[in-house]
């Protein structure tokens, strides 16, 4: 047989393995010395009470031949849509039916999964920096065209810099496909409702898709920025929107997360005919996933009960104070940052010209501190690093008096 040639133009992506291979050389060449982690890009709290209580009523469900469950609705079960039309929607004065809403095993299936119902001529624009499944999907399915100088041929690059505070801009070519993310990884940034807007306009005028990652609305505090891009005029005409309970609840390791796909979404086939892109993806769904655990979805249900709802905000704000502090403490420090208000994620430019991996080793040297270095994000984040507020408050602190410690060398 032969194989998906695709698969050997992706590089390897070194980012996360370099960091821990790095942590680990330093760890035995200095012994004893403790290194505080602001690199984590993982949740740590662990999972709202309500969650808890709810999923262990489920496994009893399945412990009884009178409420076992089997196989459930490929689309999720109806008490979550239900919970998610009203919760996250509806309580926010946008009309999204249950049969809109397609409950999966998170944010990154779903992402990587979406280019089933798209041509593979597509043209797709990606922000430079930003999260690696939007590219790596893509070019697997055979998007990509070739790699020169780190950059794909056939997509088109939106330049996220200093220069535009590291919020794409519509750009004045046509793409079909559009990876939005708000509030973002890496950077931390998020549009305010007219630079949504921009892209809604941009995508009705250009017939294009808009793939809207809303993985980390639940650390939205800012009034002006929008929760969901179908808070948008005539969003629902051009944008998919996908969300995950991972980052907003800690499920990280529990699976599950959901995917819009409105009605009225529409795109054309060979004949130019309109073919609703919701028909597409249930039929996607139904043939390729079975469907989300039944346990797990009972406990995201929880997460829309007066408890449930509590908890969850106290543990987002718990990383938004970190996040507040570093942001805080690196201005301070003299720093040119970006994020940390309405993100977990503080991007944080190298002060004297350094490039990122510079930056690393020279923040785990002198501060015993380690970060994400920019440039595995895009050759935009050359030069830059990410710090995360999903540390402890303790240790977030003692990072920040590090480096203050010794930022006048840095
Ligand atoms: C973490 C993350 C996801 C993936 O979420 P899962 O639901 O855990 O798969 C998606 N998008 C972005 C930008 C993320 O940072």
């Amino acid at each position: 047989m032969r194989i998906n040639d695709n698969f050997e133009k992706l590089p390897e992506s070194y980012l996360f393995s370099t960091v821990a291979a790095r942590l680990r050389e330093f760890k035995e060449q200095n012994p004893g010395v403790e290194v505080i982690r602001m690199d984590i890009g993982d949740v740590t709290l662990p999972i709202p009470q309500a969650a808890v209580e709810a999923m262990h009523r489920a496994v009893e469900d399945m412990a009884a031949s009178r409420t076992f469950h089997g196989y459930g609705p490929e689309q999720g079960y109806d008490f979550l849509r239900r919970a998610v039309a009203e919760g996250d929607y509806a309580s926010r004065g946008v009309d999204i039916a249950d049969n809109e809403i397609f409950i999966s095993d998170g944010a990154k299936s779903d992402l990587g999964n979406l280019g089933d119902i798209f041509s593979v001529d597509s043209t797709v624009a990606v922000t430079d920096p930003g999260y690696p499944v939007y590219v790596d999907a893509n070019v697997i399915d055979g998007r990509g065209g070739r790699l020169e100088d780190g950059r794909w041929s056939n997509f088109l690059y939106l330049e996220c810099t200093a220069e535009n505070g590291f919020k794409p801009v519509p750009p004045a070519a046509h793409a079909d496909v559009i990876y939005l993310c708000s509030p973002a990884n890496p950077t931390g940034t998020s549009f305010s409702r007219d630079e949504l807007k921009a892209w809604v306009d941009y995508a009705r005028r250009e017939s294009a898709l808009i793939i809207y990652d809303s993985a980390y609305c639940a650390y939205i505090s800012d009034p002006a920025v929008p929760h969901s891009i179908y808070e948008i005029e005539g969003a629902k005409e051009v944008a998919i929107e996908v969300r995950s309970f991972s980052k907003t609840a800690g499920f990280t390791g529990l699976r599950c997360g959901y995917t819009v796909v409105p009605e009225v979404l529409k795109g054309s086939d060979g004949q130019g005919r309109k073919i609703s892109l919701r028909k597409l993806w249930l039929r996607r769904q139904t043939t390729k996933f079975n469907g989300a655990s039944y346990i797990i979805q009972r406990g995201a249900e929880a997460l829309y009960t007066p408890e449930g709802l509590a908890q969850t905000k106290a543990n987002v704000e718990y990383y938004l104070e970190n996040a507040a502090l570093i942001r805080m403490r690196m201005q301070d420090a003299g720093f040119l940052v970006f994020g940390g208000v309405d993100s977990p994620y503080v991007w944080v430019k190298s002060p004297n010209g350094e490039n990122s991996w510079d930056l690393f080793a020279r923040l785990l040297k002198e501060a015993h501190i380690s970060c994400t270095p920019g440039s595995g994000f895009g050759s935009n984040g050359e030069g830059y690093i990410r710090l995360t507020g999903f540390n402890t408050r303790e240790n977030t602190e003692k990072a920040m008096e590090r480096l203050l410690a010794v930022s006048k060398n840095i």
